[in-house]
């Protein structure tokens, strides 16, 4: 099902400091904190969710904190923002090439590793149309879980 399976605790943050430094982002226990909890979650967790957890080790934090900075992250390519529709914005710290499938009933966001997806050609005619720059293919459906029920 995924293929880096780290857990919390066990997050390398080399890359995360590395890319700090680089933009000028000062490196914070809040900021590395958060990354950590992110890094460590295979749920593409909401920033309410983030809030959440983030307040388990900070209860001061705020729910603007937590949100600006995770938009930061996303703009220095620290992670993504699943894209999809519906709001809350959905955040994923794997930035490898991977896909999606998203279950319509509870919302679960999994990651999918298909080469067959890799692969998929643009067509020609809408490459002349758009600069492609990804593409991700994103399944819906219902998950193990809610087709049980
Ligand atoms: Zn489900
Ligand atoms: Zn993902």
């Amino acid at each position: 099902m995924h293929e880096e399976k780290a857990a919390p605790g066990v997050v390398n943050t080399d890359r995360f400091v590395a890319i700090c430094r680089k933009n000028n982002l000062k490196l914070t226990p809040q900021r590395l904190m958060l990354y950590r909890e992110l890094a460590g979650s295979h749920e593409h967790p909401s920033a309410e969710k983030l809030y959440r957890m983030a307040k388990r080790h900070f209860p001061s934090i705020s729910f603007d904190t937590v949100n600006r900075t995770l938009l930061t992250f996303s703009r220095i390519g620290i992670v993504k923002i699943v894209e999809g529709k519906g709001d809350p914005r959905r955040f994923d710290p794997n930035l490898s090439e991977h896909h999606h499938f998203r279950c319509t009933r509870c919302d679960r966001i999994e990651d999918i590793f298909e080469p067959v997806f890799d692969r998929l050609e643009i067509p020609p005619d809408v490459g002349k149309r758009f600069r492609i720059s990804g593409k991700k293919v994103i399944l819906e459906g219902l998950c193990p879980a809610c087709q049980e029920r």
